[in-house]
């Protein structure tokens, strides 16, 4: 009878059924392999799925423990009485195939040693929060973050008594020793980072974070430093480089790519990534199987589409920043030419390319923004970003809303800006959609 696993590899260790019995392979000719090779086959072997080249959708909610040691095995590393987590399959909240294979390869892209994936963005983030900190910590964040998490560190876990403090994402070493010393009066559990951040595009240098936790804080008191990588990663951007304890994604953006799905990943050392799992299986925020194979789908063509993206994006913003009704456009890519030396600067050390996200400054305001949005053809008019369509939306009017008017001002959120996402369509065909769309204004 077909079975996903021959009876001599269901070993009585429980060894997971995408395990392969030889390990997997990551160097050719003493050649060490990069990600984008890796994503077809990396930490699966087809023999123990029936000779299926692509790994089968694991539909279960649980598992068949080989003998009841085995379980009690299990249930050490679940529990965390082991570190590493199950060793293997036990329960669709703990673990699964899809999603183990995902996380090997995912980690592959920043050369993490870990990661675990998560139901949404926001659910790896509130994950990450609940294992690290506890009432009276404190939260030392850039600013501004994505809004959800924003809300999430003010409001939600402000009511347990976590505080926060935070700099401006473009803050100078000068400016983050301030705050971090301000906060070392009191615990801080994470310094949290979004770089750049959304939508004023501006970096954060993880470099002088780094340094400025390293002169503030000593053993046991130093903090993580966690970094939404989201608009950047794994592509452009590897803040572990500089720095970086553990790496944020929401993998509904670049990473998953097709805007068909919503999940998020956490990546950093084995041992960050031991207690966020321990978190991760009290309150099953893991993403579900069906969507660990979409993105294992996603994962074989990110270097390709975001390539195309990082491309198309230069060719756009060249064709934009000349156009008489274009006021200015906040590209990575022009930080340089912009005459922004302390961005640029930390765009030369931390980044390598400057992405596809970018905000348009007409000139005008709502009505010139709304009548460009409206006259739009081939990009569409939605929130999101990172996917393989362009995406075009107004952050006063939609995203940014219920932002208070004063912050908004000094986010630099007017009613003229437009933010962009481009696609991995025809790069000219684009132009003639914005140039079209920019006439009928
Ligand atoms: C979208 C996004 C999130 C949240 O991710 P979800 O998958 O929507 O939960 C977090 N951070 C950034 C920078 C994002 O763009």
């Amino acid at each position: 009878m077909p079975k996903t696993t021959p009876p001599d590899e269901a070993d009585l260790t429980g060894v997971a059924a995408r395990t392969s019995p030889k390990p997997t392979v990551e160097t050719v000719g003493g050649r060490k392999l990069k990600p984008a090779t890796l994503m077809m086959g990396h930490g699966y072997d087809p023999m123990l799925s029936e000779g299926s080249l692509k790994p089968p959708i694991f539909a279960t909610s649980t598992y068949v423990f080989p003998n009841a040691a085995a379980g009690k095995r299990h249930f050490e590393g679940v529990t965390g009485k082991r570190p590493g987590g199950a060793e293997g399959l036990v329960y669709s909240r703990f673990n699964g195939p899809n999603q183990e294979i995902l996380e090997d390869r995912l980690a592959l892209w920043e050369e993490a040693e870990d990661a675990l994936v998560f139901s949404s963005g926001m659910s790896a983030i509130a994950t990450l929060f609940l294992s690290m900190v506890k009432p009276g910590d404190t939260i030392v964040h850039s600013g501004p973050l994505y809004a959800a998490t924003e809300t999430l560190i003010a409001r939600i876990l402000g009511r347990f008594g976590v505080h926060w403090l935070d700099f401006p994402a473009g803050a100078t070493r000068e400016e983050i020793d301030t705050v971090l010393s301000k906060a070392s009066s009191g615990n801080v559990a994470l310094i949290y980072l979004e770089s750049p951040a959304n939508p004023t595009n501006a970096l954060v240098d993880v470099e002088a974070v780094s340094a400025s936790r390293d002169a503030i804080f000593k053993g046991a008191n130093k903090p993580p430093i966690a970094i939404d990588n989201t608009f950047l990663g794994p592509l452009w951007a590897q803040p572990m480089r500089q720095g970086a304890d553990i790496v944020v994604y929401s993998l509904t953006k670049y990473a998953g790519g097709h805007s068909d799905l919503v999940a998020g990943g956490v990546l950093g050392s084995k041992e960050h990534i031991n207690t966020i799992r321990l978190m991760r299986n009290t309150i099953g925020t893991i993403c579900d199987p069906n969507t660990a194979w979409m993105l294992l789908r996603s994962l074989e063509t990110l270097e390709l589409r975001m390539s195309r993206a990082g491309e198309n994006a230069v060719k756009v913003c060249n064709f934009l920043k000349t156009h008489p009704k274009v006021d200015r456009v906040g590209y990575l890519g022009f930080l340089e030419e912009q005459g922004d030396a302390r961005q640029a600067d930390i765009y030369r050390r931390h980044c390598a390319g400057a992405g596809s996200t970018f905000s348009l400054y007409l000139k005008g305001g709502e009505t010139e923004a709304f009548a460009f949005l409206d006259h739009l053809k081939i990009a569409k008019l939605a929130v999101s970003l990172g996917g393989t369509e362009t995406l075009a939306s107004h952050p006063a009017g939609m995203t940014h809303l219920s932002v208070p008017e004063a912050r908004k001002k000094a986010l630099n959120i007017t009613d003229s800006l437009v933010r962009i996402s481009i696609g991995v369509e025809d790069a000219d065909d684009l132009i003639a959609d914005f140039g079209a769309a920019l006439d009928a204004i």
